[in-house]
């Protein structure tokens, strides 16, 4: 059985009300935005050249800005950002 593509959006937004509530939903796709705009600025970041100054997450040794690995453990920028970026989302989740 299938539904117009009209009704089906009006089901689908009824479900979602119901499930958070219709107070939630405007939060909801705030938060949603937020979301895809902070991937999208990630996306870029990792594609510019990241300056990895500030403590090692790996061994908590201090990095130069101009430097492009730990000097402590030899992580490179790469693994260095992933590990701060995992550390952020564990402190907001
Ligand atoms: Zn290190």
């Amino acid at each position: 059985m299938s539904f117009p593509g009209g009704t089906e959006m009006l089901l689908v937004l009824a479900v979602v009300m119901l499930l958070f509530g219709a107070k939630k939903v405007p939060e909801l796709a705030r938060s949603m935005g937020r979301a895809g705009k902070e991937f999208k600025s990630g996306l870029k970041e990792d594609t510019a050249v990241e300056s990895v100054e500030g403590p090692c997450p790996f061994c908590n040794t201090e990095i130069p800005a101009s430097a492009q690995f730990c000097p402590g453990c030899a992580k490179d920028a790469k693994e260095i950002v992933s590990a701060r970026a995992a550390a952020v989302l564990e402190k907001t989740a």
